[in-house]
């Protein structure tokens, strides 16, 4: 992990770390896009039998495998789960599930003149695709959090894809009622759910994190199929003045030991503070691998010369997860997925039982949207209605503006009405 100043000698290299970590979303992705673009084709041409390929290859499904989970495989798994596993995901499902009603859209209507009603109206998607990773670690946790909002929206049909899926992920499907689960990953299964195969059916959107394989899939099929963003390799930016250095640091830890990928940072003017979490990083570090190797490529410390440099430079990161000393730090946040305040929110509780979602934006998309929520799975239908009155009296202005539009047709399609 590197500790870099901001400001004084190292300002020059320190702008420079700073716009690659923010052109990070473009580059990472880009490096994979061949070959994601060669499985896509592969799976839209060959169907199943490129799917089946694709997933016996990468993640050991064998020849004759089925690509379904059925719902005995997921009840088995449930009966095997440890009770107390079983009461965390019970846990989870019931914040995740109330989290999301709160998040539901409201169906509302007003009236901006006599005889003039507009408003909303709230419907479900009628298909999605859930991405459940699984590459290097099972994520039952990350089916909770993509299927449950889906279930509250009201979609009808709900698929879930996860490569070789642990029986604890196959747990939480029982647990959620999943009905279509295909144990295929990577760009494959992005491709099957965007173009359809002859077993897996093409779904409206596809939501859901994984690798730079995933991501890249899901961008590039959104031209023909939703995808609710980019949710990338993990990121994490401690934003802090007088945190604890042994809680940031195992922050930090924790989310770089997700992917080699990963990107932790620290933000802050304290520089005793930056020495001491550099040392506990160090320390905590050891036992993971992974985390030793995306703290060394990508973990870095910035020491700002003020509190409001600080600030400034988390909004241009807009990092994924976010952590800052307390909740008056909220009033300066503009760009972030998701924020923890104060030295008892551990990013780890958001990542599993809080309730909001875990699924978040990375790659500086925190610039324009916050996590997945149940308003990823619905869409809001705006409504208007006139009566006779009220279209005499909102008529001429839609005349007039028709008229200078040149688009007589509109003009008189108002006229007609009002004669
Ligand atoms: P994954 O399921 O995303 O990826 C595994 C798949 O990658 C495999 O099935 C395979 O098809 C494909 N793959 C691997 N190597 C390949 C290669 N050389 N060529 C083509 N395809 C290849 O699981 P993972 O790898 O463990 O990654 C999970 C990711 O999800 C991590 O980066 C983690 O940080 C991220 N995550 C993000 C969020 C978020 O909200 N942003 C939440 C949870 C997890």
């Amino acid at each position: 992990m590197k500790l870099v100043k901001t400001f004084g000698r190292s300002a020059k290299a320190a702008a420079a770390l700073i716009e690659k970590i923010e052109q990070r979303g473009a580059v990472s992705t880009a490096k994979v896009e061949p070959v994601v673009r060669r499985i896509l084709a592969d799976v839209r041409k060959g169907g199943d039998a490129a799917l089946m390929r694709y997933a016996a290859k990468f993640d050991g499904l064998t020849k004759g495998g089925a690509l379904l989970v059925s719902r005995e495989e997921m009840r088995a798994a449930w009966e095997a789960t440890a009770p107390e596993l079983q009461a965390a995901m019970m846990v989870a499902r019931g914040n995740i599930l109330a989290f999301a009603e709160a998040q539901l859209p409201k169906e509302w209507a007003f009236e901006p003149a006599d005889g003039v009603k507009t408003g909303q109206i709230v419907r479900p998607l009628g298909s999605v695709g859930c991405y459940v990773p699984g590459g290097r670690y099972p994520l039952p946790s990350t089916l909770l959090m993509t299927v449950t909002p889906a279930q509250v929206a009201g979609v009808e049909r709900i698929v879930v894809c996860s490569p070789k899926p642990a029986k604890e992920t196959m747990a939480a499907a029982w647990l959620a009622g999943v009905t279509e689960f295909y144990r295929v990953g990577g760009a494959q299964a992005i491709a099957a759910m965007a173009y359809g195969t002859e077993t897996v059916g093409r779904v409206d959107k596809i939501v859901g994190p994984g690798n730079l394989f995933v991501t890249a899939a899901k961008t590039i099929v959104s031209s023909e199929c939703g995808i609710d963003m980019p949710a990338g390799p993990t990121e994490i930016v401690v934003t802090s003045e007088t945190g604890d250095a042994a809680g940031i640091a195992a922050d930090l830890v924790a989310q770089a030991e997700h992917d080699p990928e990963a990107l932790a940072v620290l933000i802050t003017s304290n520089a005793a503070l930056a020495e001491a979490v550099l040392g506990e990083v160090k320390a905590q570090a050891k036992g993971s691998a992974i985390a030793k190797q995306s703290l060394a490529a990508q973990g870095c410390i910035f020491v700002t010369a003020t509190v409001a440099d600080a600030r400034e430079l988390t909004n241009r990161l807009a990092p994924e997860h976010l952590t800052v000393d307390s909740a008056a730090d909220l009033k300066w946040i503009r760009n972030a997925g998701s924020v923890f305040v104060g030295a008892y929110a551990p990013q780890s509780m958001g990542d599993y039982v809080s309730g909001p979602n875990h699924v978040l934006p990375t790659g500086r998309v925190g610039r324009v949207r916050g996590g997945l929520s149940v308003a990823d799975f619905v869409k809001v239908i705006t409504v208007q209605e006139y009566t006779r009155k009220g279209l005499r009296k909102m008529g001429p202005h839609a005349i007039a503006l028709a008229e200078a539009e040149g688009l007589v047709g509109h003009a008189e399609s108002v006229r007609v009405r009002m004669r």
